[in-house]
């Protein structure tokens, strides 16, 4: 289990919407986002089963290979904000290489020993969201809703709702902290400017 900053995991999102050619877009396509996985051998299959076959889950991730309920493909490929989590999240399991599923135990022995870990849930969700609603494609102002993000990017309101206070978050540090620029350049915007050139970019406006 590696933790990451909200900075790295958008970095690491937008690496994976960039490999699968979807980092122009602000709506992730997932079904098309899964079928890239499946491609690329980041996951070895998906497979879509009766809803029957998954009850009390919209998906699940075993063996390397993500399973889905007919229904929740289905519904994703219309735009259905939960669904489209759905698929990327069982997805995001393959990207993580986390094992899934190891168990098929009788009854009680399931509960526990399927019960996929806190941290690889944790991950799954925190990769979803940012492949489905980077940073960086959000627009973000302050007094952003979370209607206005789940507008723009298909998300639910729930998941929009998490994804705000990660972008207040983002956009703070982004805004608070000064990027420092190499001395150098410094050194050289004032000399010009002692020089009597107008420097059209002042040092605060770089900062
Ligand atoms: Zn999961």
């Amino acid at each position: 289990m590696t933790s990451h900053t909200d900075e790295q995991w958008e970095a690491i999102a937008n690496a994976w919407r960039k490999a699968a050619n979807q980092s122009d877009c602000v709506r992730l396509n997932a079904p098309e986002f899964v079928r890239w996985l499946k491609r690329e051998g980041y996951i070895k299959d998906y497979v879509c089963v009766p809803d029957g076959d998954l009850p009390g889950a919209s998906g699940k991730f075993e063996g390397g290979i993500a399973f889905y309920r007919r229904s929740v493909w289905e519904a994703a490929e219309e735009g259905d904000p939960h669904s489209v989590w759905t698929l990327v999240h069982e997805g995001c399991h393959g990207m993580r290489n986390h094992q899934g599923v190891r168990y098929r135990a009788h009854e009680v022995q399931r509960r526990v020993l399927s019960a996929r870990s806190g941290e690889e849930e944790f991950e799954a969700n925190r990769l979803t969201a940012c492949v489905l609603a980077p940073f960086d494609k959000a627009n973000f102002k302050p007094g952003m809703s979370a209607d206005e993000i789940a507008a723009r990017f298909g998300l639910s309101r729930e998941a929009a709702k998490l994804r705000l206070a990660e972008f207040e978050r983002l956009y703070r540090r982004q805004r608070g902290t000064p990027r420092l620029l190499p001395p150098g350049i410094i050194d050289f915007l004032a000399e010009q400017k002692r020089k009597g050139f107008k420097v059209a970019t002042t040092l605060a406006e770089v900062y």
